[in-house]
């Protein structure tokens, strides 16, 4: 039986697209193997966001090439960001790869491993339900995004926003059910952007409400969220479906207009305040994280209080912080000056965890002694995890099973976790 062995890195998007590369090859009778030594096509599939990222996978492609030296059978993919519509340098740079293939050009990888993708019929990917492990499944509802952030690489390599049909997301999901997942998150570069481009009109609340009838579904999440597209309609869907659970993921990146301004993202400080009071409104035990990026073109020591302020004001629960680091290609590489020192970027996002870590840190105390319902992931370390519907991870002792959704009382919390246990013959 042939082998294939998959690596992945970057968003949650890539991690759906992989296991619906491992669902498609999956039924035409490959097998998954966790060496990459022991197959015969590997896949890396990458992210050109952060510069770290490339950089690993610069790494992953020099074992490659001695691998591929040792064995010239073997089927080199390279997919996914960093992959442009013209890639000649990344050909020039690494002869030994077998193909090139832009993020969910599936298609391409199977050409590599001399499948004619026509010989497969239209409806081959569509009806692929991505390989899952857990009870829990990325879907993507929206691929690609027309914002345009002039620091971002994202519109360049994933393209223009397109929606998937409601039936077709809903064929996925039941599958994924069918095969034990009980909670999906709905993906997309700006969720709240689904649906806009589908012949019959439809939207993220929309499809929610249809998703919410699947027997066996006891979870719905959905990011990334964008405040320009968050509309109260979708909202409001949030707030009234049981099993939509109340957990927003919305970046900010910056608190201070001019830095907005400049990064292209679309909304004021005050309009994001305003989606934020509206969801709060809506639903006061909401989990928000959000997206921040220190040392941007320009950003000055006021500007960067300005994010320091807002974050404190907001209080989310978490915060991703990355320093700018300029990507080729983007209008902000193109057009602007990389011009906060290194080691002034590097101060301004330990400030901002320093600070985050103390606000979640009081966020998860004020959880102890409560009893909070957790759908179980896994167990580790003699104790099962899973998540809150806010999106708090839980380490807990049993008794419990992977899948269920059992109420665990809080008895310790740190800024990154909660520990409790199950409350015994209660379970949801
Ligand atoms: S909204 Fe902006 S940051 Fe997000 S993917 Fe689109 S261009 Fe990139």
């Amino acid at each position: 039986m042939l082998r294939y062995h998959i690596w992945t890195v970057g968003c949650q998007m890539n991690r759906a697209d992989s296991a619906k590369l491992a669902g498609g090859l999956s039924r035409l009778g490959w097998e998954e193997t966790e060496r990459p030594g022991d197959a015969d096509l590997v896949v890396l599939n990458t992210c050109a966001v952060r510069a770290g990222a490339e950089e690993r996978t610069f790494g992953k492609l020099g074992v490659l090439r001695r691998l591929k030296q040792q064995r010239p059978e073997l089927r080199i993919a390279l997919m996914g960001c960093m992959v442009g519509r013209r890639h000649d340098d990344l050909v020039r740079r690494f002869p030994f790869v077998d193909v090139f293939a832009q993020p969910q050009h599936f298609d391409d990888v199977l050409a590599a491993l001399g499948v004619d993708p026509a010989d497969l019929g239209g409806e081959f990917w569509p009806e692929t339900v991505g390989r899952q492990e857990g009870p829990t499944a990325f879907v993507p509802v929206v691929e690609g995004c027309d914002k345009f952030c002039t620091y971002c690489i994202v519109p360049y390599r994933r393209g223009r926003e397109r929606s998937r049909p409601v039936e077709e997301i809903l064929h996925e999901v039941a599958g994924h059910v069918r095969f034990g997942v009980r909670e999906v998150t709905l993906l997309g570069q700006t969720v709240e952007a689904y649906g806009h481009d589908l012949p019959v009109r439809a939207d993220l609340g929309d499809l929610m409400r249809a998703l919410h009838d699947i027997p066996g579904l006891d979870r719905v999440r959905f990011l990334t969220s964008y405040p320009r597209d968050m509309t109260p309609r979708i909202i409001e869907a949030v707030a009234e479906l049981p099993k939509v659970c109340e957990c927003f993921s919305l970046p900010v990146q910056a608190g201070d207009d001019r830095v907005l301004e400049r990064m292209r993202r679309g909304y004021t400080l005050a309009e994001f305040r305003q989606r934020l009071d509206q969801v709060r409104r809506a639903m006061p035990e909401v989990g928000i994280t959000t997206d921040v990026i220190v040392g941007f073109c320009g950003e000055t020591d006021e500007e960067f209080r300005g994010t320091l302020r807002l974050l404190e004001e907001a209080r989310f629960d978490k915060v991703h912080v990355a320093a700018y680091s300029p990507r080729p290609g983007t209008i902000a590489a193109r057009k602007m000056e990389d011009d906060v020192l290194d080691a002034v970027k590097h101060e301004r996002l330990l400030r901002v965890e320093a600070l985050q870590e103390r606000i979640a840190a009081e966020i998860n105390a004020a959880l102890r002694g409560q009893v909070r319902d957790v759908l179980v992931e896994g167990s580790k370390d003699g104790r099962w995890f899973g998540r809150t519907r806010t999106g708090k991870l839980v380490h807990f002792t049993g008794p419990a099973r992977v899948g269920e959704t059992v109420p665990v009382r809080i008895d310790e919390t740190t800024a990154w976790s909660l520990r409790g246990a199950a409350m015994v013959g209660a379970a949801v």
